[in-house]
């Protein structure tokens, strides 16, 4: 297996759906930072077949929300003194706030402009959810 140099300190996102990795690694900012970065494509995974992985040297403030709702099957592991302090799969939020658009166009977080679209999560098995301000049920 390919092998990266072993993050002293840092976050490594595990388990991102095989082909997800350049999407999130861009939804994420990281080509941008000046800290080594690594996206790791197909890696051979026993519980995935093949998986994508993201290793980020440095501290990294995470939207764990956006994490969860890119990749509800994503695990973050928090890296300090070489060792995985803290594991945690975000999955799919309860609520998220401005991530999502509604698909109702009298809906008023699309015609005023002014207010984010906030959305609750109705049904995980279907990841579905619904907008706060109009009802209107919206699939992600
Ligand atoms: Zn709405």
């Amino acid at each position: 297996m390919l092998r990266v140099d072993r993050i002293e300190l840092g976050i490594v996102l595990d388990h991102i759906q095989a082909g997800k990795g350049l999407f999130i690694f861009q939804k994420l900012g990281l080509a941008s930072r000046g800290d080594p970065t690594a996206l790791l494509m197909n890696v051979p995974s026993s519980k995935m077949g093949r998986k994508d992985m993201i290793k980020v040297s440095g501290a990294l403030d995470l939207d764990l929300a956006m994490l969860g709702l890119l990749d509800p099957g994503i695990t973050v592991n928090y890296i300090e003194g070489g060792e995985v302090i803290r594991k945690l799969s975000p999955g799919l939020p309860q609520r998220v706030v401005g991530l999502i658009r509604c698909k109702n166009p009298r809906c008023i977080t699309t015609t005023e402009g002014y207010s984010p679209p906030v959305f609750t999560l109705v049904d995980r098995e279907k990841k579905e959810y619904r907008c706060y301000f109009c009802g209107e049920h919206v699939r992600v």
